[in-house]
């Protein structure tokens, strides 16, 4: 099939232009390089032997997407010996119907950062079934208030400087909230402690699983992910295959390093989450639902990525850990944030575009965006060899190829292993 690239590259390029312009995005952009800058490089002095270790974790990601079908069937099981329910989406409509099957109807939900959760539209598509839905993460609430999609894959507000958050939220909080960041920080922590308690379910994504333990671990630095994953009587996990790796152990390292190339020595908190909340203080019998979740779900997510691993020209772009160094230093997204990409950015961006979220098609204008300078990926940890893989890609287009044709093996392999939700 013939791809049509006319429209999209005619939108993108003006989109591109006026962010290259944007005050606001400049301001922001220029203070968050110098931050990130700063910060890694004093972390990695203090810290010196995380690049040892970065080198260890590529090879636990190459061994693990080379495993990656036992892997998923064998953390689906350990989910389920801890009294979760697992489940395998195939793509996004599946994923997205689970949600909504779990969570039920006329419900309120609180939702932690999930960068899956907006390649699927997972918010957009609970609201459209009328449930309640509230980011909890303050980069999240601030574009959940402002009807924009996220800037950055870590901090997605990150083109929006403190006084446009200050008029964003004096208008949505209906008082003056003046454009101090302490201030602003105050009165979301203010708004958001009651819906933490009053939602009937929590959503959150996972850094890393581990498919000995069925351990999920979760990086951050608010707080707000142990309050959405603890407080509500649900929790449901939706994670990208990629992230599972075999042990426990292997799980810590590449959680290590992703926050250590994300600018921390160490984040404000690391959630472990392996099932339901328990006890067994009274007689010693086990009763789930103590004082967190008493229902506990995982909704492992395939959408592409099973064909991303089979194909060795652009397997290696799962090994991404997510932790936005890179986009810090393409000269791009320097000057237009988060709009060299949509919901994946940058130069990596553009591979996970054309995999998981539109094709080539949609992936094409922003395949042709990337400068190819490599700079990436002298800062990736995982040394991603992205400029190659956009090569590859730009011919796949010349060539008119498609992404995967009719490759399905993966889904009906692990698809047995999936539960039924009437089961
Ligand atoms: S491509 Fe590398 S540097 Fe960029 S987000 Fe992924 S792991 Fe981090």
């Amino acid at each position: 099939m013939k791809l049509d690239l006319t429209k999209d590259f005619a939108e993108y390029a003006k989109d591109l232009n006026q962010a290259s312009r944007d005050a606001n995005i400049q301001k922001a952009m220029a203070r968050a390089v110098k931050s990130y800058r700063d910060t890694t490089a004093e972390t990695m002095k203090r810290y010196p032997h995380t690049p040892d270790l970065a080198l260890e974790v590529q090879g636990i990601k190459t061994n693990a997407i080379e495993n990656n079908p036992d892997l998923l069937q064998q953390a689906m099981a350990s989910v389920e010996r801890n009294k979760g329910k697992a489940f395998y989406a195939k793509d996004a409509e599946a994923a997205l119907a689970l949600a909504a099957q779990i969570i039920g109807k006329g419900k309120t939900v609180v939702k932690g950062k999930s960068m899956l959760g907006e390649e699927i539209h997972l918010r957009e598509y609970l609201e459209e079934q009328g449930t309640e839905v509230w980011e909890t993460d303050l980069g999240e609430f601030i574009l959940q208030l402002k009807k924009e999609r996220p800037m950055h894959i870590l901090s997605p507000a990150i083109h929006v400087p403190r006084e446009q958050v200050a008029e964003i939220f004096s208008k949505f909080f209906g008082k003056e909230v003046p454009p101090d960041i302490a201030a602003e920080v105050a009165q979301v922590r203010e708004f958001m402690r009651d819906k933490y308690f009053t939602a009937d379910v929590g959503i959150s994504g996972a850094n890393v699983v581990a498919a000995d333990t069925g351990a999920m671990v979760i990086i951050e630095n608010e707080g707000n992910v142990r309050l959405s994953t603890g407080a509500p009587p649900v929790h449901i996990v939706m994670v990208g295959i990629e992230k599972i790796v075999p042990t426990f152990s292997d799980a810590m390292k590449v959680a290590e390093v992703t926050w250590r190339y994300a600018q921390y020595g160490i984040p404000g908190y690391v959630n472990i989450i392996s099932g339901p909340s328990k006890t067994g203080d009274i007689e010693k019998v086990t009763t789930y639902g103590a004082h967190g979740p008493k229902e506990f779900y995982v909704i492992f997510v395939d959408n592409g990525r099973s064909l991303m691993a089979r194909d060795e020209r652009f397997s290696q772009a799962l090994h991404c850990l997510r932790c936005g160094g890179c986009m810090y230093e393409c000269p791009v997204f320097q000057v237009t944030a988060g709009h060299f990409g949509y919901t994946y950015l940058g130069g990596i961006g553009s591979i996970w575009t054309a995999f998981v979220s539109g094709g080539l098609e949609k992936a094409a204008p922003l395949l042709y965006t990337c400068l190819r300078c490599g700079r990436c990926v002298e800062r990736c940890p995982m040394s991603i060899n992205v400029p190659e893989m956009v090569g590859q890609l730009r011919k796949m287009i010349v060539n008119g190829e498609q992404i995967g044709d009719g490759d399905l093996t993966l889904a009906a392999t692990v698809g047995n292993a999936s539960q039924a939700l009437s089961s």
